[in-house]
């Protein structure tokens, strides 16, 4: 990869610069778009959308609708930092895309905000048409252990993301504001994200590769008999998510501010059950303590980042 993105001058290049690959169906069926990158030090999603992308590729005819990959901040990803001036995955908030809409792209004060505007190119003509669209974010994250779905507690997602048996997380969007699943889900489709792994890992991209075929399956995109390796992805996946809890609400955020020096304690992973008063971090005004029981979720373990843990609790 290049070590800093080229701004080019034409306008369509920069946009196609965001596009992974399609592959158009031969039948009618939804428009699935994954993305991967809206977090730059996140590439991981990358290369499993890519072995996706290969392995649909020659399938078109029992393909029903049409898949599209796609990177996130291009900008970060060829930095390798999670975001430049500011994290592109909490500016999809409804004004704020209208105002990036509305603003000629030299004018738009951050790189993240001309990311957005790029893509917006790309998704507006799609999620604001009468297609069904089906929209997956694919995250990694810092800590370590298994892998997870954050996503609204309404019926249509829940009845195909449970064909995924991963865990689900509820609650968390209404405390992380202005996530593109949030665009998506606001034009009235299925918008998720899809948290495959820790951050560079093998695992991370095969938990996304597998999860993501095993989606399509669930959705008619594709028939599971045209898949080679289907059986392979469905035992690897359920292998992978045994053990963990299926529902969760979400329960507590611990949220970094300014010069706090927050430093997570070693050792922590996702699900990990914890006790109210247990010791989780450190920051310069001392000990932070477990305000509720329930399993930690994201302990940060990277600089960059405002959300220190999550706990979530089993859904009663
Ligand atoms: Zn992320």
């Amino acid at each position: 990869m290049e070590l800093v993105r080229q701004e080019k001058e034409n306008h369509t290049e920069r946009i196609a610069d965001h596009i992974i690959g399609e592959v158009n169906g031969q039948n009618p069926g939804p428009t699935v778009i994954a993305i991967a990158g809206m977090h730059g030090n996140e590439p991981t999603g990358i290369s499993a959308i890519e072995e996706v992308l290969e392995v649909l590729s020659p399938l078109s005819e029992s393909i029903h609708g049409r898949f599209i990959g796609l990177k996130g901040n291009l900008t970060a990803l060829y930095e390798s930092t999670r975001f430049v001036d500011e994290d592109m995955n909490r500016l999809w908030v409804t004004s704020i895309l209208d105002k990036i809409r509305r603003t000629p792209y030299e004018e738009l004060s951050t790189r993240d905000r001309r990311e957005v505007k790029e893509l917006l190119s790309i998704l507006d003509p799609i999620v604001f048409s009468d297609q069904e669209v089906v929209y997956i974010d694919l995250h990694t994250f810092s800590g370590s252990g298994g892998m997870f779905s954050i996503t609204p507690d309404e019926s249509r997602h829940v009845e195909l993301l449970s064909q995924l048996k991963i865990p689900l997380i509820f609650g968390i969007q209404h405390t992380l504001i202005g996530t593109s699943m949030e665009y998506v889900e606001n034009a009235g489709h299925i918008g998720f994200a899809f948290e495959t792994g820790t951050h560079g890992t093998e695992a991370a991209k095969e938990n996304a590769v597998a999860g993501l075929f095993v989606l399509m399956v669930s959705l008619g995109f594709i028939p599971a008999t045209k898949l080679d390796k289907f059986s392979e992805y469905y035992t690897y996946l359920m292998d992978r998510i045994e053990g963990f809890p299926h529902k969760v609400d979400f329960q507590y955020k611990h949220v970094i501010e300014e010069g706090d020096e927050f430093v997570m304690n070693k050792g922590f992973k996702n699900f990990d059950p914890v006790q109210k008063g247990d010791w989780l971090a450190t920051d310069r005004h001392g000990r932070i303590t477990a305000q509720s029981d329930g399993y930690i979720l994201m302990p940060l373990y990277q600089s960059q980042g405002n959300d220190g843990f999550f706990i979530v609790r089993d859904c009663e």
